[in-house]
């Protein structure tokens, strides 16, 4: 293999049986050299896990690089995966790893595309597959060695065994999540229940829903003393509530709960104030907000 000493004009020996790599410099045969278009012989000029490596390299220093990592979190992300371009051509993800220039989107062919969703609907089906395997045996608050505290079994967690663990304030913020969550279903259900996402009542994305609730905190209110809408008043450890400033009582239909779930109609509040504000409302205050909602429809 490589007998004749052929260099070419940068020094590397190149010959009909293969290479030397431009980045390890080792001689390798051509079927360790990956197929490229921009070269006169066809091959690449490095070899294949020279070439790996370096894709990996690439990949790590964009997806860490923080400018990026700015430049792709202000991104306009008016796609989502499966939508169809003028020509043929089918979105895939945003990822920070991808090219800028489109816009971090990358698009894929429509036969690429159909492949994709039938990998993923293997994945999935092995996934609940697994998920369905696992025993339960964990209890919710469990805290690890670490530090972090066990919320949950979820299907979404599979890299983990499917165990939710996270940390006090991701718990707690989790919590309030589910809590508000019920609260909101129990109360549409007297009614028929909702078809919409809860995020769409409420009017905010969940991130901006906990920054809105948190802007509004008195002095003292955290996510640790969050109450739990039992309503026993302890001045020694106090707790807050989520508040409907029109209370849900004084409405008696779907849509009017609806809006009345809006976030402009929630803030935290001691549990006194709650408790003793009881079934007292403005009735004028109560039609001008729905009023307003409904507008804004
Ligand atoms: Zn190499």
């Amino acid at each position: 293999m490589g007998t004749e000493e052929k260099r070419n004009r940068y020094g590397y020996i190149v010959n009909d049986d293969g290479r030397e790599c431009t980045v390890c410099g080792i001689f390798k045969s051509w079927h360790f050299f990956g197929k490229s278009k921009n070269q006169k012989n066809g091959y690449n000029y490095l070899c294949k896990d020279c070439s790996k490596q370096r894709q990996k390299e690439l990949y790590l220093e964009r997806r860490n690089c923080p400018e990026r990592l700015e430049r792709f979190n202000n991104i306009v992300r008016e796609y989502k995966f499966g939508d169809v371009r003028e020509d043929g051509m089918v979105f895939f993800s945003y990822c920070v790893t991808f090219s800028e220039k489109n816009n971090f989107g990358k698009w894929i062919s429509k036969e690429n595309y159909e492949n994709k969703v039938e990998i993923r609907k293997a994945g999935d089906i092995r996934r609940r597959e697994e998920y369905n395997k696992v025993k339960r045996v964990l209890k919710r608050g469990k805290i690890r060695d670490d530090g972090k505290i066990f919320f949950g079994y979820s299907q979404t967690y599979a890299s983990t065994g499917f165990e939710k663990w996270m940390d006090k304030h991701e718990f707690e913020i989790s919590l309030f999540n589910e809590c508000s969550a019920n609260y909101l279903l129990k109360s549409l259900s007297d009614y028929g229940g909702k078809d919409e996402r809860t995020m769409e009542i409420i009017g905010l994305p969940n991130d901006e829903f906990i920054d809105y609730i948190e802007s509004l905190f008195e002095d003292g209110m955290n996510w640790s003393n969050r109450g739990m809408w039992k309503g026993e008043w302890d001045p020694e450890n106090p707790k807050w509530h989520l508040d409907h400033i029109i209370p849900l009582s004084s409405v008696d239909n779907l849509e009017d709960t609806k809006h009345l779930w809006h976030y402009t109609n929630l803030r935290p509040m001691w549990g006194i104030e709650n408790l003793s504000k009881g079934k007292k409302h403005l009735e004028e205050e109560r039609d001008a907000f729905l009023a307003k909602r409904k507008a804004a429809k």
